[in-house]
């Protein structure tokens, strides 16, 4: 059993054909250092060469195809850079140009005129004729003979393994020596119960097929096992460090429900609870006296109230004693919810207080005093309030807003501020699609609010063309006209940050000028802008004073101005997916009919049609997340700090959604007859994981 795995650890140098330039090339350009790693190089693709082609049949899809046919002439082209051979080859629909731009001498020794050949390539239109640039050349003598399977892979690669010869021909032939020095045998790695139940092929088998593929069919089998394999070892680990995490780290336990609590809930609470937010109380309550260290994600779509739910929870911590504190992703959004929490608890005799990065050098002295010796209830703040420094005498509760934009490693922080964790909650604007969720989260336990507070219409979103600016400009002063405000939102993207600041410029005046003072007042916010300027501005938006915000993305989160009914977009072309449904979110949180404009030129790829349909079409965070996933894959949403862990070499989180949701399923089923793995029959389960935590450092995002 060991010995093969040993084989596995082997340096890919010692592997038949690699040798030390090409392992070197290998580690660098592939992350392979062992015969294990290259047996884990996935084809991403498979060529079919079981069909020939006719040269009348080639289509202007730049597929590639296998056809046969004799090279009748070869001939020699000067260009501008350098020469390239030109072969005219036929067969009896046509002729064709296969085409070399390297390598000349050595081919033109080599090839036969006249005589039947394969080839194999990618097929181009160019000039009126198809070329095919480089193929794969085979004499059809040779070709009937060797052995090949239908299905051929294509590995991943890179442009400098091609240049240095390191083609996918390369890769096949030293896969080969792999299986020949291995035997092809490989250790099992699921259990029997597993592979009887679900019908698979043995990890041999699945192996061979996928760099070998015998028929379609086995192929399919072996991507199956693969994939369900890779996915299953994750939600096996996710799924019994959440058992593990409620069994073993004691949680403080707030089992009272307290006067700050009740007086909140009988005489302040400034409106009806929706049932989403009372159910969502709920659950956090009884996380909160369970005895266990609570870890839940709450999902709201923006607007949908997630605020109070954070202000009730911390209200049952301070009942029983603790601390707690609200940390938000920008000084804007912090400020906002101290201002506003500080309105709600206003005559409940609580602490609160404020610690952002430009929080003066004396109120963070205050801060750091009150809150070692407990005098302080509530600390809201940003990013600041994970310095070390900042230390709470009892800290029970910590809440995170808008959680896309911390990464795992902040939420661990906040264990390491208390003797025993504190709970921790976090909540996301931003609905993670639950094929996500599933598979990142799978450590917190996830409640959702899935209902708007009542009275709210649904934002109305058209598209406009920036050709018809004069009249999307009339229909903001009828607006303004009703006494309602309006935001005004530019991209602004680290890569062109000049250009953008220009465009955001340029933007403000033209609107200046069209909305001339006195009759109309104009904020603007943007980065650059010192702190307390962008506070004044925010604040003279927020007061009624000016009716106009132009700004960029950062009013994107959290911002609340319920008395703003349009928000405009411009050049919404540049904005993904979740961050216009942000935006969006700024406005409909009053009773009135609120618009969304999405303003763009005429120019418009693809993905972009399908980002400013959806929407149009669509007022729901989920269904838009969906959407998102898909255009962009979970790398991108997550953003490059979490992206390692979907770094699968198999899987696809989006495509492969049904086996994620089987292997959920079957870790589940198993973590739950035997937590730890310590039957007989899940010896080999055990195994693997120990192994794969070894060797792998995938699952170090988790808190
Ligand atoms: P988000 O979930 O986006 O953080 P907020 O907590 O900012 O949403 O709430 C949005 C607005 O809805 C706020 O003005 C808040 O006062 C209001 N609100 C929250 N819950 C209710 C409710 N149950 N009934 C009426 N209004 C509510
Ligand atoms: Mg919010």
């Amino acid at each position: 059993m060991n010995k093969s795995l040993n084989i596995l650890q082997t340096p890919i140098d010692y592997l038949k054909g690699v040798g030390p330039n090409r392992a070197g090339l290998l580690r660098k350009e592939l992350d392979i250092h062992t015969y294990q790693d290259l047996i884990n190089l996935f084809p991403n693709r498979y060529i079919d060469k079981t069909r020939y082609y006719k040269i009348k049949e080639l289509q202007r899809n730049g597929a590639d195809v296998q056809i046969i046919g004799k090279i009748i002439h070869l001939k020699t082209v000067e260009q501008k850079r350098g020469k390239r051979l030109v072969a005219t080859f036929a067969d009896d629909t046509g002729t064709m140009e296969l085409v070399w731009f390297r390598g000349h001498k050595w081919i033109k020794e080599s090839i036969k005129i006249n005589q039947p050949y394969v080839v194999f390539g990618k097929t181009n239109w160019y000039n009126g004729v198809y070329n095919m640039p480089h193929p794969e050349m085979e004499l059809l003598e040779a070709h009937k003979q060797s052995i090949r399977t239908a299905m051929q892979p294509v590995y991943p690669s890179t442009e400098k393994l091609n240049n240095k010869g390191i083609t996918n021909r390369v890769v096949n032939k030293v896969m080969q020596q792999l299986f020949i020095e291995t035997r092809g045998k490989f250790q099992e790695t699921l259990s029997n119960p597993l592979l009887t139940e679900l019908n698979l092929i043995s990890k041999s088998e699945a192996l061979f097929n996928i760099h070998f593929p015998k028929s379609q069919e086995l192929l399919t089998k072996a991507q199956f096992r693969l994939k369900f394999e890779e996915l299953f070892y994750i939600q096996l680990q996710l799924i019994s460090k959440n058992l593990v995490r409620k069994q073993k780290i004691k949680g403080l336990v707030f089992d009272k429900v307290g006067e700050h609590f009740s007086e909140f809930f009988n005489h302040h609470l400034p409106f009806e609870l929706t049932n989403a937010q009372k159910r969502v109380i709920k659950e956090i309550r009884n996380d909160l006296g369970s005895g266990a260290q609570m870890n839940r994600l709450l999902q709201g779509d923006v607007g949908s109230g997630k605020t109070m739910v954070a202000l009730m929870s911390m209200l049952l911590a301070l009942d029983n004693g603790c601390q707690t504190c609200l940390i938000a992703p920008t000084e804007i959004l912090a400020q906002q919810h101290y201002n506003g929490l500080l309105e709600l608890i206003k005559g409940l005799g609580i602490n609160i207080n404020l610690l952002t990065g430009s929080s003066k050098a004396s109120e963070r002295k205050t801060i750091h005093e009150t809150l070692e010796s407990g005098e302080l209830d509530i600390l809201i703040g940003t990013h600041a309030v994970l310095e070390d420094k900042v230390k709470f005498k009892n800290l029970g509760l910590a809440i995170i807003d808008e959680q896309h934009r911390f990464g795992v490693a902040q939420r661990a922080k906040m264990w390491h501020k208390n003797n025993t964790p504190p709970h921790v909650l976090v909540m996301t604007a931003t609905p993670i699609p639950r094929t996500l969720a599933m598979s990142l989260y799978g450590d917190l336990d996830v409640s959702v609010i899935d209902e708007l507070p009542p009275g709210r219409k649904p934002v109305k979103t058209v598209h406009r063309y920036d050709s018809n600016r004069l009249k999307v400009f009339r229909f903001l002063k009828d607006e303004i006209e009703k006494g309602r405000q309006v935001y005004i939102v530019y991209p602004l993207i680290q890569e062109s940050e000049k250009l953008d600041y220009k465009d955001l410029m340029d933007g403000y005046e033209s609107i200046a000028r069209e909305f001339p003072q006195p009759e109309y007042q104009i904020s603007i916010v943007h980065g650059q802008m010192k702190a307390a300027d962008k506070d004044h501005e925010m604040e003279r938006f927020v007061s009624g004073e000016t009716q106009i915000m132009v700004a960029t993305t950062v009013i994107e989160v959290g911002v609340n101005v319920p008395n703003a009914s349009v928000m405009i977009i411009e050049s919404a072309e540049r904005f993904g997916l979740s961050q216009l449904h942000q935006l969006r979110g700024r406005v409909g949180r009053g009773a009135e009919q609120s618009f969304c404009i999405l303003m763009t030129g005429h120019k418009l790829s693809n993905d972009s049609k399908t980002r400013l349909e959806t929407m149009v079409s669509s007022n729901d965070g989920f269904e838009i997340a969906e959407v998102d996933l898909k255009l962009r894959g979970p790398g991108d949403i997550m953003g490059t700090q979490q992206s390692g862990v979907l770094n699968l070499k198999i899987a696809d989180i989006v495509k492969d959604n049904d086996i994620l949701k089987t292997a959920r399923y079957y870790a589940m089923r198993i973590l739950k007859n035997d937590p730890n793995l310590t039957q007989e029959e899940n010896a080999i389960l055990r195994y693997t994981y120990t192994q794969l935590a070894k060797h792998k450092n995938i699952w170090n995002y988790i808190s």
